[in-house]
């Protein structure tokens, strides 16, 4: 492989993906972080796709660089998890999209790339390929990287996919559960004394030694910033920091998709946290719209949970920042054909429920905006749309793909790009699952 520019692409913050970084790092390989003006000259561009918007950004990224696949100049892999779930739509703008987990055969994809221009591996998608193949299933390892952040943040991945299986999570889904184990994790410690540290899993507190870990993080002086936990394990996080998934609004959801927290359990909890903290407490919460069986009853019960946090007088200490997000079904998840509301106006609902009909709660809260009809038209695209989703998205200007637009304009957006789907014969129908 003497002599070959390998290439990579990540739509992150900081342009770093763990799990390409992981793959480079177990080939021995190097890659060069390209931008639009870089990326022609390399011989093979690796690109990190991780949701939908990651593709988006890849084809206004190829138009800037003046890329197109069939050319070898460079040949382009894509990988990651948006693109093992929807390779369809993806594989008509690059090369190749490698399905699962590529951590001990990207030294062997190269190396079929450099010999032969190409790469048919087993798990390997191309255009126009009958079927996807089976993710690659690897089992995770105690690797480190390091952000690229200021002051550098260690990640170490401790488990890989995770055991609860909610019913709308693609982490549950993709891939089997497997861990890292402790024996294997203490070597790395020892040498992060005094570091900022994320050890890192879908469901990292629901690791079968996570006790021995948390203690074992501590006696080894690392500096533990990971931040999200779930609601039954809320007092193993470490700082003033936690986020968890409520996602449904009421318990009715909450059970329906895998988390059968009462309102009971979860201001035992929150209280227990808050009250456990030094000063102020931070409590991001996630939570999930337009699941399927949602009623008015349900934005009751929201309602009713945050009169109970605002009665509590741990919650004068707490900043909470409630994020929600409607549901954009994942294909691998038990939500797959789940029927979908893309024009339900949850933004309004939201802004009142957070600023509690202008008369603002007692505690602290920071206001969050909700993916709205564009942003949901666009992650239904890549989900359900196939292949032919890239005619679409072809016809989509810069601006769109960017999806930096004001509030304002983005419901039109969705209309225009829903219209430009119909000419395509992909339907919102289809879109929301409500045909066929
Ligand atoms: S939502 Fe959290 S607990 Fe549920 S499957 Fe996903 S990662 Fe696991």
């Amino acid at each position: 492989m003497g002599g070959l520019t390998l290439g990579k692409l990540c739509f992150g913050k900081d342009g770093l993906q763990f799990g390409l970084e992981l793959c480079l790092a177990r080939a021995g390989l190097t890659a060069h972080t390209v931008t639009e003006e870089t990326a022609a000259g390399c011989d093979i561009l690796l690109v990190s796709i991780c949701w939908y918007r990651d593709v988006y950004a890849l084809e206004r990224f190829m138009r800037a660089a003046k890329l197109r696949k069939d050319t070898r100049k460079p040949y382009i892999l894509a990988g990651g998890m948006q693109a093992t779930i929807t390779p369809e739509a993806i594989a008509r703008m690059v090369d190749a999209v490698f399905i699962g987990d590529g951590d001990d055969c990207l030294g062997e994809l190269v190396q079929q790339i450099s010999d032969t221009g190409d790469c048919q591996h087993p798990n390997v998608f191309h255009d126009g390929d009958n079927e996807v193949p089976a993710p690659r299933v690897c089992a995770p390892s105690a690797h480190t990287i390091t952000t690229n952040d200021t002051k550098g943040t260690q990640r170490i991945e401790i488990a890989r996919g995770c055991k609860y299986k909610c019913s709308f999570c693609a982490l549950g889904h993709l891939k089997p559960y497997a861990e890292v184990s402790l024996d294997d994790l203490i070597p790395v410690m020892r040498g992060l004394k005094g570091k900022r540290c994320s050890f890192f899993a879908p469901e990292r507190v629901s690791h079968s030694q996570w006790p021995e870990i948390h203690r074992a993080i501590k006696q080894h002086g690392c500096r533990d910033l990971a931040m999200d936990a779930r609601l039954d394990h809320l007092q193993e996080v470490q700082g003033a920091s936690v986020a968890f998934g409520l996602e449904g609004m009421s318990e009715k959801l909450r059970r329906s998709i895998g988390k059968p927290f009462s309102d009971d359990m979860i201001i035992e909890r929150l209280g227990e946290f808050v009250r456990t903290r030094k000063r102020i407490a931070r409590a991001v919460m996630y939570f999930i719209g337009d699941l399927p069986g949602e009623d008015a009853s349900d934005w009751e019960a929201v309602w009713a949970l945050f009169e109970r946090i605002n009665a509590e007088p741990w919650s004068r200490t707490m900043a909470a920042t409630p994020a929600l997000f409607p549901l954009t079904p994942k294909r691998c998840t038990a939500l797959k054909d789940a029927h979908i509301h893309i024009f339900r106006d949850y933004g309004t609902k939201w802004h009142d429920l957070l600023t509690n009909h202008g008369k603002q709660w007692g505690f602290r809260i920071t206001r969050t905006l909700v993916n709205g009809p564009m942003e949901r038209t666009m992650d239904m695209l890549i989900e359900r749309g196939g292949a032919d989703a890239y005619d679409v998205i072809r016809c989509l200007p810069d601006k769109v793909l960017a999806g930096k637009l004001p509030v304002k304009e983005r419901e039109g957006i969705a209309r225009q790009i829903l219209q430009t789907a119909e000419r395509y014969g992909i339907t919102q129908g289809q879109l929301e699952g409500t045909d066929g």
